[in-house]
């Protein structure tokens, strides 16, 4: 699934309620048939929320960042993938056991994606949570996206300016996931390190996550339509 060039995009339905993440659905419509569903939407709304977006004929990325024993793991994966979903998050710290396993759980028609350092993670925060001295967070997500690759991940989660050196390290082995995407000129709220669409699928990402840059629009349908227009969709 790797090495298709044209990028997907995913909008984040980061909203409390079923009804306004089906109204957002709703008003995009054919502008866009990927949705993501976070641990927000989904511990408030639950498995149904997942079939409603389902219904409404669109594909959902459930990013809950499954970590646990692997058991634990694989069964979460399982039920996920029998939901439907077709995305969804591991961290890619549980081991290469417990990326196995997710994988096994998910089976041929649900792609693994690994989270490998969070972005919200500075050296620092990453040296004391992991008792090592010395860390360059750079060299640990292009190690962690190994263990993904060699588990057999459909992919991992990385920022707009990891995509290049992780696709010249692993090749299309990965599927990369981009968050944070920003067009030209829009605010960048809380990202630190933020991509527009077409620098995102220039470097190689098959994934682009798009959440205030469409949701928190004047216009989000106008706004979903001028990204497709930039990726050539
Ligand atoms: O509104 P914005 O575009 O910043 O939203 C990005 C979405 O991607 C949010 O749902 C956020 O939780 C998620 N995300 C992220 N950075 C990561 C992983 C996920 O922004 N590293």
């Amino acid at each position: 699934m790797a090495g298709v060039t044209r990028p997907v995009p995913i909008v984040a339905l980061d909203v409390p309620t079923s009804a306004e993440a089906l109204a957002l659905v709703h008003r995009l419509g054919d502008r866009c048939r990927f949705y993501k569903i976070g641990s927000e939407l989904f511990t408030s709304e639950g498995p149904s929320v997942v079939r409603a977006v389902r219904d409404a004929g669109c594909d959902v990325f459930l990013d809950l960042k499954f970590h646990d024993i692997p058991n634990t793991v694989r069964a979460a994966v399982r039920s996920a993938s029998a939901l439907g979903v077709r995305l969804l998050t591991v961290h890619a710290v549980g081991g290469d056991t417990m990326l196995r396993a997710a994988v096994e759980g998910a089976g041929p028609s649900c792609g693994v994606l690994a989270v490998t350092v969070l972005t919200s993670l500075e050296a620092r925060d990453v040296s004391r949570a992991w008792g090592r001295p010395e860390v360059v967070v750079h060299t640990e997500v292009l190690r962690l996206a190994g263990s993904a690759a060699d588990a057999g991940a459909h992919g991992i989660v990385c920022s707009g300016q990891e995509v290049s050196t992780v696709r010249a390290a692993l090749g299309d082995r990965l599927a990369l996931l981009v968050p944070g995407i920003r067009p030209a000129g829009a605010p960048s709220h809380d990202q630190a390190r933020t991509s527009t669409p077409a620098e995102a699928a220039a470097a190689g990402a098959r994934y682009l996550v798009l959440g205030r840059a469409v949701t928190a629009a004047s216009d989000p349908a106008a706004a979903m339509t001028a990204v497709n227009r930039e990726l050539g969709l």
